[in-house]
């Protein structure tokens, strides 16, 4: 479940809550969690978190001892949570990873996944980068307006799915595709190629303001999301269409919202995100 705007909640959090805080020990409860790296991991005790970054649907953590610095990135698409240790979860057998830390405002940072396969690693400066260059492609928040219409036009296929192309545009999932691609009245399943200027610009600026708006709310709690601390994101309150099927349009065009036939988790208007007129 977490996408970008969850992802970015947990940076932030993590950001105010253990910058500067040195790690004191790195806890792996199973072997198979971390993808890479993990005989390095005893470098970590003792090194200080210097930065928090978001690639994605990833979070990557900095920490620097003596002049070197390492990362360990956490993947949190579908099913992953950075939790403090405060915050209680539903199946704790599924905390794979506690961190100890001091001189922070936490003493402990765990990851929760269900999924267990590679889903951590532990990263120096070269690995981090090749991990960003194979995973993620532009982000949708710092993409100039010029660069993704350049990037849509260079595209083709249907709009949804290349919305959700972490290769391609980085940090969004079904959630927010679908209430991007209402917002801005276009289809799911509109040819990319075919879309005008004017249009894609169109979109951009709904993908930003959707985006930013959920960051505010703290994201969506969909299917058990958590930040840190515990707390749950609100803008599950402002979906217009996701998990809405048969409800009326909220745009009161008088139709109500259905799911695409071929692709169940797809929700739009039939009338206000019509694929027939060129727009
Ligand atoms: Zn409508």
């Amino acid at each position: 479940m977490p996408e970008l705007p969850e992802a970015e909640v947990v940076a932030r959090q993590l950001r105010v809550h253990l910058l500067g805080a040195q790690l004191n020990e790195c806890w792996v409860g199973r072997a198979d969690i971390v993808r890479e790296g993990s005989p390095t991991l005893s470098w970590y005790h003792g090194s200080v978190l210097e930065g928090v970054e978001r690639y994605g649907k990833s979070i990557a953590l900095g920490f620097k001892k003596e002049d070197e610095l390492r990362y360990v990135v956490a993947e949190l698409g579908m099913t992953g949570l950075l939790l403090f240790c405060a915050t209680q979860t539903k199946h704790p057998q599924h905390v794979h990873v506690r961190m100890s830390f001091t001189g922070g405002r936490e003493s402990e940072l765990r990851y929760w996944n269900p999924r267990r396969f590679g889903r951590l690693s532990l990263l120096d400066r070269a690995g981090l980068d090749r991990y960003r260059a194979r995973r993620f492609g532009v982000d949708p928040l710092t993409v100039s307006r010029d660069e993704f219409v350049r990037l849509m036009q260079a595209r083709r296929g249907r709009l949804k799915p290349l919305l959700m192309h972490q290769q391609v545009i980085a940090g969004i999932g079904n959630i927010y595709a679908n209430e991007i691609l209402f917002r801005a009245k276009l289809h799911p399943n509109r040819e990319v190629n075919r879309l005008r200027r004017t249009t894609i610009i169109r979109l951009y600026d709904t993908m930003q303001a959707v985006l930013c708006e959920a960051i505010s709310c703290g994201g969506s709690s969909v299917k058990d999301f958590f930040a840190p601390d515990g707390t749950e994101g609100q803008y599950k309150r402002r979906h217009l269409v996701y998990g809405k099927e048969g409800q009326l349009c909220p745009n009161r065009c008088g139709r109500m919202i259905r799911r695409l036939q071929s692709e169940r988790s797809s929700f739009f208007c039939p009338a206000c995100q019509s694929n027939r007129l060129p727009r």
